[in-house]
């Protein structure tokens, strides 16, 4: 009998608020898309996990991103995220369909309930990823190993870690890592039904009410053109933010222009900041640590202007200015302004 016998496909929760998938979702299960076509010959399939209260109808939705099939738990206890309820019922949907993987979006919510799961299913569980694989030589032998690899020492070497004694093979991944397949309407895949046997109705936790964040400014993830701030810039955020209003940007920063208090930690880019991937990322005065190039290294087109010509930003860079962003920046604003005329 195999070691892990009944175990199969790739699941991805399917993260939502209010009906409304949060992208990573989709990121996810375009990813898991490539990763059961890396192994033809273990016959995977790509399944959502969709809990939430008046949700069924977003299945379609799951399937149209890439999904062959949607288990759905659609219950008035998981109207709002509950780590009681969530874990329950996620837990039940493992015990009952045996994913051989299982990925969830690293999002505050993803963060909360996987390890919940996995402490519950005593499952190995990865978390915070930057990329997946699969192992395609073990493939060959019947096992769909799942390496997945995050930073690690404080962000200065990547790790790749393997959970070959357990399953399901859990990952938390962050948001932005993967880009979304193209949505087709057409797709067609199975919906299931999962009623969760609830131990308790009885929330440990009673919500009152839930207030939404304001957010102030803007939300950099969402951004199509980022000028982005180094410590070399500090001293001239003007020039900057000139640049990103004229090419309708936003201005963004690195983690040492955060620490030295000129930039809020909502505009921080990198490791501990955000992932972002733009189609244009102007670096002004960023010297290219590993930390802040792993959330900003998938941007369409990198342009930096640095000083250094050493500087690491450079080897990443499509295009590159070796100047002083002082004297670079005001040219480039008057040449943007020249060509929007
Ligand atoms: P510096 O490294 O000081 O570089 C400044 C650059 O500006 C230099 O290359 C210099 O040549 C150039 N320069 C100076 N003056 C001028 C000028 N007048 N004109 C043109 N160029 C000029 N960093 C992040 O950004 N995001 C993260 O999420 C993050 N997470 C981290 C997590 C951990 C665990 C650790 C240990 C570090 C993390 N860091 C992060 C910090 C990271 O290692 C770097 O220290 C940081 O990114 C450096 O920021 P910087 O490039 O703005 O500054």
């Amino acid at each position: 009998m195999a070691k892990f016998e009944g175990y199969k496909d790739i699941y991805v929760f399917v993260e939502q608020k209010n009906g409304t998938v949060a992208e990573v979702g989709y990121e996810l299960i375009s990813e898991a898309r490539k990763l059961v076509a890396s192994i033809p010959e273990m016959g995977y399939q790509v399944v959502g996990a969709l809990l939430g209260s008046n949700i069924t109808d977003k299945a379609q939705d799951v399937i149209a991103h890439g999904a062959d099939k949607v288990i759905v738990v659609d219950d008035e206890l998981l109207k709002d995220y509950s780590t009681q309820f969530y874990t329950d019922a996620l837990t039940q949907i493992i015990k009952e369909f045996k994913p051989d993987s299982f990925l969830t979006g690293a999002t505050v919510l993803g963060r909360d309930l996987a390890p919940r799961v996995a402490a519950r299913i005593n499952a190995g569980l990865t978390a915070d990823a930057t990329k997946i694989e699969i192992d395609t030589e073990k493939a060959k032998d019947g096992e769909a190993l799942l390496l997945v690899t995050r930073p690690t020492f404080g962000g200065n070497l990547f790790g790749t870690i393997v959970c070959p004694d357990t399953r399901p093979q859990m990952a938390t991944i962050r948001p932005k890592v993967f880009d979304m397949a193209p949505v087709d309407a057409s797709r067609t895949g199975e919906v299931v039904s999962f009623a969760p046997k609830w131990e308790t109705t009885e929330p440990e936790v009673t919500i009152d009410k839930v207030v939404e964040k304001i957010v102030e400014g803007v939300d950099i993830t969402k951004a199509n053109i980022l000028v982005g701030a180094g410590r070399g810039a500090e001293g001239c955020l003007d020039l900057v933010e000139a640049c990103a209003k004229e090419l309708d940007g936003v201005v963004c920063a690195t983690r040492a222009v955060v620490e030295d208090g000129y930039m809020d930690k909502a505009l921080q880019v990198g490791q501990t900041g955000k992932t972002v991937r733009p189609s244009l990322y102007i670096a002004c005065g960023i010297s290219g640590a590993v930390q802040h190039v792993a959330g900003m290294e998938k941007s369409d087109m990198i342009i930096a202007i640095n000083r250094d010509p050493q500087a690491e930003i450079f080897t990443i860079a499509n295009m590159g200015f070796v100047g002083d962003v002082n004297e670079v920046l005001p040219l480039l604003v008057e040449e943007i302004k020249k060509a929007k005329a």
